[in-house]
C-alpha cells in the first residue's frame, strides 16, 4: 500500500487482489536512483561510472545511471541492439552526432550504430538514465572489433565493486529480473 490518500478522488478505490501471476517476478522500486552516495557508482572507465538499477541476464539488458563528475569518456564501441537514454543532469553527447544533451533530453541510439560517449565539464555531474541491450563491442581506431562488454561482464564488475565498498555483492542479484 502506498501512502494513504487524503482528498484525492481515487481514495476509495481498492487495489487489485491478485497482483502477480504465480510465475511473475516482483516489481522493483529504488528510491533516489541518481543518488549522491558515490559508493553506488561502479567505475566503468577511468572517468565514467554506473549505478545499476535493473539487470536482466536472460535478455542481456540493463538499466543504470551513468555518471561522470567532470569531463568523461566511454571510448568507441558498437551496439548491435538499441540504447535509450534520458538526461538527468550535466552535459554529454557522442562524437559522431551533432547534438549535445542536457537535463531533460531523451536519446535513442539505433541498433547497428557505433559511437564514442563524451561528458563535458559542467557545474552539475553528468547523470543519465540508460536502458542498454548488450553487448557493447569495443572498436579500435580503425573501427574494427577488439573486445566486448555484455551483461555478464556488467554483473561481474558491479559485484566486485559492491563487495569492495561494503554494500555486498548479493545486492546486485536483488536487481535481477
Ligand atoms: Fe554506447
Amino acid at each position: 500500500m502506498p501512502e494513504l490518500a487524503t482528498t484525492e478522488f481515487w481514495k476509495d478505490l481498492k487495489p487489485i487482489a491478485q497482483v502477480f501471476q504465480p510465475d511473475a517476478l516482483p516489481e522493483a522500486y529504488i528510491a533516489n536512483a541518481p543518488t549522491e552516495d558515490e559508493r553506488y557508482y561502479v567505475p566503468f572507465t577511468d572517468t565514467v561510472s554506473s549505478r545499476p538499477l535493473w539487470i536482466s541476464p536472460s535478455q542481456n539488458k540493463w538499466c543504470d545511471i551513468l555518471m561522470a563528475k567532470s569531463a568523461g569518456l566511454v571510448n568507441r564501441h558498437y551496439h548491435p541492439h538499441e540504447v535509450f537514454a534520458y538526461t538527468i543532469s550535466g552535459k554529454w553527447g557522442y562524437l559522431e552526432h551533432d547534438w549535445t544533451a542536457t537535463a531533460g533530453d531523451f536519446v535513442y541510439e539505433t541498433p547497428g550504430e557505433g559511437h564514442t560517449l563524451v561528458a563535458y565539464a559542467h557545474r552539475d555531474p553528468m547523470k543519465v538514465f540508460f536502458i542498454v541491450k548488450g553487448p557493447l563491442v569495443w572498436l579500435d581506431e580503425d573501427g574494427n572489433a577488439n573486445g566486448y562488454f555484455d551483461v555478464h561482464n556488467y554483473i561481474a564488475m558491479c559485484k566486485g565493486h559492491y563487495e569492495a565498498v561494503g554494500i555486498g555483492a548479493a545486492y546486485i542479484e536483488s536487481l535481477f529480473r
